[in-house]
């Protein structure tokens, strides 16, 4: 079955040309999404309805999608949803006129607070009919609660909550009943703000597959217009590709929605391109457990390589006030205007840094050459020892303030490295062989010492000079090497991508320990004896994106010191929630239970022994357990290494990539050749 069978039928019935799009029309179609678990019915459901809003109410388009993908913005306009439990508990209560304790009572009973706010609308008694909710209307209280700032900002997004949660299921409150325990609580619109007020949708319609419900449902409209019934396998895989290829050079709905209602499918890569002020997602590198390994697959090709620097990664984009183009739909931020430009620095996960690094695009023009005029630059910022002149160990950057950082309080000075060039002046450099953008690179900037470097490389094939290089840079504080492509295809710049193409070799996978994990905190045990007021051990989990469920994979409680337990404490003793969230994979075992359940904010860099299988943990299980064992994989002998603060939950290591290191290392154990399968 292909997304076409569908794109015939309307999702929803009773809604005319030209009206706001009906909210419960889309939570009719998150229900019939959320009951399935099949992709292609997924993709099928999700095109159909967004065909529909094309036919009837174009102008709906983009709060559509964003809502689908349960965001409001793109990701580098910082504004998101994740409201904490209490608050939205409260709002539930103040809207429905039951008291927390029985909110609460339902909570523990249900566990879903989607189904808690269900439960307490339907046992509502309603004056009068408040007006229906629209999907513009949604999308614009969503973004009311997520930005208010100041004082009284808690309640004034409880307030919000309110607001929406009291026009929501007006088909309930008319004495329809919705029943919780059947279908998932069914087509519920209060059940569905919840959700998106959590962060979580939790129906299997991550970025990707919007991106093809998306260009599948335009290639539709398009082709209809043109008097054809449905469009050919042919033309949706060709919508897809142009569709996938302009997004990762330029992943924002805001700006491409509108050219595609404007200009259409088939001109998007006239009318959107990578453009200095939209950071694209980075690409990422895959981890190599030796040398041998890295000769093994770039066997007869040219590669290169660099230092692993280890500090922070930043984009940075520039655009000169002479250079004919405009910094395009984000406003840059005043740290980064200047006399020659203006300039922003974007992270890993696209947040916008310049008030991290005001040192940085203060000084930035002063590495720009003459004659060039704008650039997206990719690069890595370190601690810097300004007198010994050399990096700074990762920790040191991450004493840094996060915001609001004034020049002269800077006490930790960086250094960036850059290591790639993506684009220069009006021209996006991604499908070009990596030397030429070095090259380029090269040709447009200037080092300026202890400020601003391009990363340390050597081109070489001979796994001496490979061991002395991973040697030096392991004296010079990095990680180890970045191994990469020179020529051809294969190495262009992949955004979002973790690619065969960017090998990563750690001093630590040498010693054979392996790459480390970044997993989300998701529970504490208190500790025994001197422990006692603190926690002692904890529940960590890894991310699963397609299910938007975190897994659960080891218990911790190795690598902290006592300083370092009582500081945890004090951080994640305001985020414990009554019980595990819905959205959290975990044994129901007994005695698997953590004392205390947090919600998710922190990321921890962790290291193991190795990797096993249990049916304590769920990490990966769905490829492990589907045989009716449950087992997951899980950590054996786990360290704390650090605090990641630089990552989101949903940037921890993947269930995917837990998989993988779980497969690699019983290949490794049989002696075959090790082999990681790209994304
Ligand atoms: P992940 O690869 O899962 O994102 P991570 O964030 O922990 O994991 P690493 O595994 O340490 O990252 O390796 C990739 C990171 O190394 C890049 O995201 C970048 O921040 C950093 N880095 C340092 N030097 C380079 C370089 N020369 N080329 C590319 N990346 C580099």
């Amino acid at each position: 079955q292909s997304t076409l069978t569908s794109t015939s039928k309307d999702a929803y019935p009773d809604w005319k040309p030209g009206e706001p799009v009906p909210y419960a029309a889309l939570c009719t179609t998150f229900s019939k999404i959320e009951m399935t678990t099949k992709r292609l019915e997924i993709l099928a459901l999700c095109a159909a309805f967004l065909r529909q809003v094309l036919r009837l109410t174009p102008e709906d388009l983009l709060p559509t999608v964003l809502l689908m993908i349960g965001k409001l913005a793109a990701d580098y306009s910082g504004i998101e949803l994740g409201i904490g439990e209490s608050l939205i508990m409260k709002a539930i209560g103040e809207t429905t006129g039951r008291s927390l304790k029985i909110i609460k009572e339902d909570q523990q009973k249900i566990g879903d607070l989607g189904l808690v706010a269900a439960k307490s609308r339907q046992n509502q008694p309603t004056m009068f009919k408040p007006k229906p909710l629209t999907v513009r209307g949604v999308h614009e209280g969503l973004m009311k609660i997520a930005t208010v700032e100041g004082q009284g900002s808690q309640q004034r997004k409880v307030d919000g909550i309110k607001k929406l949660l009291s026009s929501a299921d007006v088909s309930l409150a008319k004495g329809q009943t919705v029943d919780i325990n059947k279908d998932k609580g069914g087509p519920s619109e209060s059940k569905f703000i919840i959700r998106a007020l959590e962060g979580k949708m939790r129906l299997g319609l991550a970025d990707k597959n919007l991106q093809v419900a998306l260009s599948h449902a335009i290639v539709a409209h398009e082709v209809s217009k043109d008097g054809k019934k449905v469009p050919t396998e042919a033309d949706l895989k060709k919508g897809e590709e142009v569709f996938k290829s302009v997004y990762n050079e330029l992943p924002a709905y805001e700006v491409i929605v509108p050219a595609l209602l404007k200009g259409g499918i088939w001109n998007l890569h006239e009318t959107c391109k990578l453009q200095p002020g939209v950071p694209l997602k980075p690409m990422l590198a895959k981890p190599t457990k030796s040398i041998g390994e890295v000769l093994d697959r770039f066997e007869g090709k040219d590669f290169t390589c660099e230092y692993k620097y280890d500090g922070e990664r930043a984009q940075i984009h520039f655009v000169a006030h002479d250079a004919g183009q405009e910094f395009a739909a984000t406003e840059a931020p005043k740290e980064g205007k200047s006399d020659r430009g203006v300039s922003n620095i974007f992270s890993r996960n696209s947040e916008d840094l310049s008030k991290k690094y005001p040192d940085i695009l203060a000084k930035l023009p002063t590495w720009v050459k003459e004659g060039t005029m704008s650039f997206v630059l990719d690069c890595e910022t370190v601690a810097w020892d300004v007198e010994k002149k050399h990096v700074l160990p990762f920790q040191q950057l991450m004493t840094r303030k996060k915001k609001d950082v004034k020049t002269e309080d800077i006490k930790v000075k960086v250094c960036v490295f850059a290591f790639d060039l993506l684009y220069l002046n009006g021209e996006a450099l991604v499908n070009k062989p990596f030397r030429e953008r070095r090259d380029l690179m090269y040709g447009a900037l200037e080092p300026v010492e202890g400020e601003f470097a391009f990363a340390q490389y050597g081109n070489t094939r001979e796994i001496e000079e490979i061991q002395t290089l991973l040697e030096d840079s392991v004296k010079a504080s990095c990680e180890g090497l970045m191994v990469k492509m020179l020529d051809g295809v294969e190495s262009h710049y992949e955004p979002s991508r973790r690619s065969q193409n960017w090998l990563k070799v750690k001093k630590d996978y040498l010693s054979g320990a392996g790459d480390s994990l970044d997993l989300v905190v998701l529970g504490a045990y208190y500790g025994k004896g001197k422990r006692t007021s603190v926690y002692g051990a904890f529940h960590l989990a890894c991310y699963n994106p397609e299910k938007e469920m975190y897994e659960t994979v080891c218990n911790i409680g190795t690598g902290f010191s006592e300083v370092l337990l009582n500081e945890l404490y004090e951080t994640l003793s305001p985020l414990v929630i009554d019980r595990p969230k819905p959205f959290y994979d975990h044994s129901m075992g007994k005695n698997d239970q953590p004392d205390v359940w947090f919600e998710p904010q922190y990321v921890w860099e962790v290291k193991t022994a190795d990797l096993t299988l249990s049916p304590r943990y769920r990490a990966a299980s769905s490829g492990f357990g589907s045989d009716g064992t449950h087992k997951g994989v899980s950590l054996r002998f786990p360290r704390f290494i650090r605090v990641r603060d630089d990552k989101k939950p949903e940037a921890a290591t993947s269930s995917k990539q837990v998989a993988e290191m779980y497969r690699a290392q019983e290949t490794v154990g049989k002696e075959k050749k090790t082999g990681v399968d790209d994304d």
